[in-house]
C-alpha cells in the first residue's frame, strides 16, 4: 500500500500522506488535512482514528440516532 497514490486527492503516496495521520505518527496541521486524512480512513475502514478524530457534537448525535434505533 505504501506506493499507492494517497486516496484523498493529493499528489502524494499514500505513506507521505494521510498513512502518517491515521497510525499516528503525526498530526494534520490543518483543518484540511484532517479531513482528507478522515475520508481516506473511510475508504481504508480505518474506524479507529475516524472515532477517534470525531467531533463530540457528532459522537452525541450519533448516540442519539443509536439509541432511537434500539427503541423501534
Ligand atoms: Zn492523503
Amino acid at each position: 500500500m505504501a506506493k499507492i497514490p494517497c486516496p484523498c486527492g493529493t499528489e502524494l503516496t499514500y505513506s507521505n500522506c494521510c498513512e502518517m495521520f491515521i497510525r499516528g505518527k503525526q498530526l494534520p496541521e490543518t483543518a484540511e488535512g484532517l479531513m482528507r486524512s478522515r475520508y481516506t480512513a473511510y475508504l481504508t475502514g480505518a474506524v479507529d482514528y475516524l472515532v477517534a478524530t470525531r467531533h463530540p457534537d457528532f459522537l452525541a448525535s450519533d448516540e442519539a440516532k443509536n439509541i432511537s434505533a434500539w427503541m423501534m
